[in-house]
């Protein structure tokens, strides 16, 4: 099974500078095999559709609304984004959580708006590695999971705060057994075994020992994948050790 690489470009381009970005990218990543998703600020989600849709390369949201649609003021909902060619959302992100008050519950309904619009979702897990944290990670998947399609795949990715941007990278023995009580508690309630990816400062130097990983399914980039040199670097060395 191909690995995946999930581009976050966060706030970080223009509509302009995705354009660009994404001509490169599917230059560059032309031989690439390798699941790969761009997710570009909302505004930018048709620029990328409109370049990569001829391509491997899937396009995504960086967020989704949690209703289907009404009057809440400044959303984007699962049907729009499905409407533009919107094939992934992440969501849940550490950021989203920190800045803006999203709740397990929260994340929980974007779960369900996504699936509803066969939008496919990279859920992000807060993990911070201290004692107590399979507890924490199984009573996330517990809540995000409620009443969820399981059918439909879901993809999750483990995410220790302190490592999103700052370069601090989480060692392989503490990721690996965090990855597995990941798996064997969303198999238990999903009724199969996730993806499960890691993300936190990954660029080309980190993701050399992280690709020793046995069960790490790939990666959640955010800083690392702004230059479309860089990002396309970091997927081949993901798709060659494949
Ligand atoms: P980073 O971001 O690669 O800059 O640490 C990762 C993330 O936000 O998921």
């Amino acid at each position: 099974m191909s690995k995946w690489v999930v581009a976050n470009i966060k706030m970080n381009k223009t509509d302009t500078e995705v354009k660009e970005y994404a001509i490169k990218i599917k230059k560059f990543l032309k031989k690439c095999d390798l699941n790969i998703a761009v997710c570009p600020s909302f505004v930018s989600v048709p620029t990328a559709v409109s370049i990569l849709k001829k391509s491997k390369i899937l396009v995504g949201s960086q967020n989704i609304a949690a209703e289907e649609q009404g009057a809440y003021t400044g959303e984007v909902s699962a049907k729009m984004l499905s409407d533009i060619g919107a094939q992934v959302a992440i969501i849940g992100h550490s950021e989203r959580r920190r800045y803006y008050g999203e709740t397990d519950e929260v994340v929980n309904k974007k779960i369900l708006m996504a699936q509803s619009q066969n939008i496919l979702p990279v859920v992000c897990l807060v993990y911070d590695g201290g004692e107590g944290y399979q507890t924490d990670l199984e009573r996330q998947l517990e809540i995000v999971l409620k009443g969820v399609d399981t059918s439909k795949k879901i993809i999750f990715a483990l995410e220790p705060v302190w490592a999103i941007g700052t370069g601090k990278v989480m060692a392989n023995e503490d990721i690996e057994p965090a990855i597995e009580i990941t798996k064997t508690y969303a198999k238990h309630l999903l009724g199969k075994e996730p993806e499960v990816l890691y993300g936190g400062s990954v660029n080309l130097i980190s993701v050399v020992p992280m690709l020793e990983m046995k069960n790490c399914d790939g990666f959640l980039v955010g800083t690392a994948c702004k230059d479309a040199f860089e990002f396309s670097k970091l997927c081949e060395i993901t798709a060659n050790k494949d």
